[in-house]
């Protein structure tokens, strides 16, 4: 079977975690500010929070903003459904906006046409690892006043004309197995202004920048020792975690391209993809995937419904307006690229699908 994900934990992280242990000091601590410190350096900002998920930087990054109920934030309906919970945290409600068809990440242009009075801040999704178009997003940001939050939790090292993702607003990050590094379950937020991270560090703390003393209502979102140590060593594999990634996809791209019915992703000018998904579009989608299931190869639908078609949005009200991201729901379907994916594995994938294309 060749999987769709699966995390690399070798020696280093072991003997980390182990020393971690021994040390008997595992909660939040040095470890936790090492890591900390070298993510920021990594992604060329000033500060960096860590935190226990994706999720949980998400929402600190949010409320650091001082998003709260009344408040619009504008995002992409097709992510995972982190990225507009943690706006219904807050009070603040999601406006979904949809996504262009060669990025699948939020259109600019259209996103600019859902700000209201109440529009507080947007937050594009670098979804798979391709960054979202961040100097329109930038001067939305500026011209309507709006906080700008990226959703880097599939970005880890993508960049946008030479800048990394998560440097140009406020960025969250996600360590989960399944992501591009991971810390077990972890996250991480990072910015360039001072009030914002100190704010989400006391999110993150209960309220309190100073023992028994709490300024705001927050809550308890701290990483562990255990998490940072092996955070740190997977950090410091994350270029090479990377070209691996990049280089897989290359060889899908070479070996699909000419294949009838399926689209390869492709990679905007001035951006780097980190291909956190390798994600094709076919219209006979389900039939693929069983097709590579029988073969024993692993894929992964991201996303099957579309987050304003879920059943609790649904509830609240949203229902289908937004075409591209209802039509790509049906059609997208991700390969493994993931760095234990073998030369040869990728040649048994790509015969695969050009077997089945045959078939049909
Ligand atoms: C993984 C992910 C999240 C949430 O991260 P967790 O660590 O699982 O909480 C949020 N947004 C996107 C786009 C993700 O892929």
């Amino acid at each position: 079977m060749i999987p769709i994900a699966k995390p690399q934990i070798d020696e280093t992280e072991i003997q980390a975690v182990s020393d971690v242990l021994r040390s008997g000091m595992i909660a939040q601590g040095q470890r936790v500010a090492d890591f900390e410190r070298a993510f920021a350096e990594y992604t060329g900002v000033d500060h960096a929070i860590a935190v226990n998920s994706g999720t949980a930087a998400l929402h600190a990054g949010l409320l650091a903003h001082g998003i709260g109920p009344g408040d619009e934030v504008i995002t992409s309906p097709f992510s995972f459904i982190a990225t507009a919970n943690t706006i219904m945290y807050t009070g603040a409600r999601p406006v979904f906006s949809d996504i262009s068809s060669d990025t699948f990440n939020l259109d600019p242009e259209q996103a600019t046409e859902k700000i209201t009075e109440k529009t507080k801040a947007i937050m594009p999704v670098h979804l798979y690892g391709h960054p979202a178009d961040m100097k329109a997003y930038e001067e939305i940001a500026e011209d309507h006043d709006l906080a700008l939050i990226e959703d880097a939790c599939q970005a880890h090292g993508a960049t946008f004309n030479g800048k990394k993702a998560g440097s140009f607003g406020t960025g969250a990050f996600s360590f989960y197995p399944t992501k591009n590094m991971t810390t077990s379950e972890g996250g991480m937020i990072t910015t360039n202004d001072k009030e914002v991270a100190s704010r989400a560090r006391m999110v993150r703390e209960h309220g309190s920048r100073q023992r028994y003393l709490h300024e705001m209502l927050g809550y308890n979102l701290r990483m562990t020792d255990i998490c940072a140590a092996i955070g740190i060593e997977q950090l410091k594999k994350l270029d090479n975690y990377t070209s691996a990634r990049q280089q897989n996809a290359k060889k899908l791209n070479e070996g699909l391209r000419d294949v009838e019915g399926v689209t390869c992703p492709s990679v905007q000018e001035g951006c780097s993809h980190v291909f956190h998904q390798y994600t094709i579009r076919t219209q006979d989608r389900d039939d693929l995937a069983a097709f590579l299931r029988e073969k024993g190869i692993g894929t992964g639908i991201h996303y099957p419904i579309p987050i304003h078609l879920q059943p609790y949005y649904k509830e609240l009200g949203y229902s289908d307006n937004l075409p591209v991201a209802e039509e790509l729901s049906d059609e997208v379907l991700s390969l493994p690229v993931h760095p234990q994916v073998t030369g040869e594995d990728i040649n048994f994938i790509i015969d695969s699908i050009k077997e089945w294309g045959g078939t049909r």
